[in-house]
């Protein structure tokens, strides 16, 4: 990797922390490697790191940005409406044949900003439905996943839009490793089973408490989010089927669950922008009544926002209720990602869309009507959105109706030590 020469020894290791404490390989499994061409290199010490682990087989699977573009502009919208099944086979088969997944992540924010919302609504739609098994696989933990971030140029000059390409990537390189707790570590496995054992004891924590809803007051934002009984707060590493602990994110602050599908009411106000299928959404608010968005506004992306409400029905109710400190190694670079996977982690967010079943008692073996009168919410869609900041204010109700604060302007009200 020319452009990143200052970074080899960083890199090695951040290749063996995808593999050892993301997805966690084992010996004798596949895997699926799923990365820009730009990041050919990167993959490479990956696919290596991989092999080294006792993988049986890395498949890559390469992408490219402006390829995807050009489709969205020109492929007839027929083609973009009827995906073809075989397309969607293996993906849907490598799941069953113990491959893990991990995907090397730098999509360029503002790719799709001049296309037609409702083009590519439709071809995520049908593509999403296509590779239902592969989702169901990753959903509900039946296989080790994860996902880590990697400099793109475009990506790069959204981030840093006054520096030379070339510094630009090496800054966003810099704060990924920093963020990822790659660099100044000379072991990131090992500092990473620290990060994981703080975030089960918040998840401990909270499990304990069995709050039966949560309050948000901040500016713009006076929400109740019923928990559903059962509900089950997740951080860090988890579980896949068999046991094996694996980090779905690489970075993560998060600790999270589902709320009742249609238990949430009042107003929430973004506090970031949010990049949904390469159009960027920003400054917006959803009203809730019964779990249902009944209104919104956005002063950017408003068309787009409408096309993810009507991606679905679940697309209108919430799947995810997650806890990010304000301060957070994400949120002290100072900057703006437009990338959910960090953007996430430096705030407070919620996603509107499918619920994660693992986040209910049982969930993992409920069929869909179980699901549902659990209060799990289904869509097609999974779409996190920021809504922390440094005034906002989270209170815990529980069962007996004592109010317990969980935060108190942007930080943790308790001490976990
Ligand atoms: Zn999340
Ligand atoms: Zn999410």
């Amino acid at each position: 990797m020319e452009q990143f020469h200052n970074f080899q020894d960083q890199l090695r290791k951040f290749a063996r922390l995808a593999i050892k404490t993301g997805v966690n390989l084992q010996e004798g499994q596949g895997l699926y490697l799923v990365a820009p061409i730009e990041s050919v290199q990167f993959a490479n010490l990956v696919t290596e790191e991989a092999y080294k682990a006792g993988a049986k087989d890395v498949l890559p699977d390469w992408t490219d940005d402006t390829t995807a573009l050009l489709r969205f502009q020109h492929a007839p919208l027929e083609a973009l409406e009827n995906i073809p099944s075989w397309k969607f086979y293996a993906r849907n088969e490598l799941v069953k044949d113990n491959y893990t997944v991990l995907n090397i992540y730098g999509p360029d924010p503002d790719l799709l900003e001049n296309v037609d919302g409702s083009r590519v609504a439709a071809f995520m739609k049908t593509y999403v439905q296509g590779i239902t098994v592969y989702r169901e696989y990753m959903m509900k933990h039946k296989i080790q996943w994860s996902i880590v971030a990697y400099p793109t140029i475009a990506w790069s000059k959204k981030v840093f839009p006054d520096k030379p390409v070339d510094e630009a990537q090496n800054l966003l390189m810099k704060e990924i490793l920093r963020i990822s707790r790659v660099s100044g570590n000379d072991d990131p496995v090992a500092e990473w089973e620290e990060h994981n054992k703080k975030l089960h004891i918040a998840t401990d924590f909270l499990n304990k408490q069995k709050f039966r809803k949560l309050i948000y007051k901040a500016k713009g934002t006076d929400l109740t989010i019923d928990l559903p009984e059962g509900h089950i707060w997740w951080g860090g590493s988890e579980p896949d089927d068999s046991g094996i602990q694996f980090n779905p994110n690489i970075p993560t602050e998060e600790v999270f669950t589902l709320p009742h599908k249609n238990g949430v009411n009042g107003t929430v106000s973004s506090t970031k922008p949010y990049n949904f299928n390469g159009q960027i959404i920003d400054h917006f608010s959803l009203t809730f009544k019964d779990g249902e968005v009944v209104d919104f506004k956005a002063e950017k992306g408003h068309e787009a926002l409408k096309h993810l409400l009507e991606s679905d029905e679940g697309a209108r109710h919430l799947g995810e209720v997650a806890l990010v400190p304000h301060r957070s190694p994400v949120s002290e670079s100072g900057l703006v990602f437009y990338n959910t996977l960090f953007d996430e982690n430096a705030s407070c967010h919620l996603a509107l869309g499918k619920a994660y079943p693992t986040c209910i008692r049982g969930g993992n073996n409920m069929n869909e009507e179980q699901l549902e009168q659990a209060g799990v919410n289904n869509s097609i869609v999974h779409e996190d959105f920021m809504v922390g900041s440094a005034e906002l204010d989270i209170d815990g109700v529980k069962e007996d109706g004592t109010k317990v604060a969980v935060f108190r302007k942007g930080a943790w009200a308790f001490s976990f030590e």
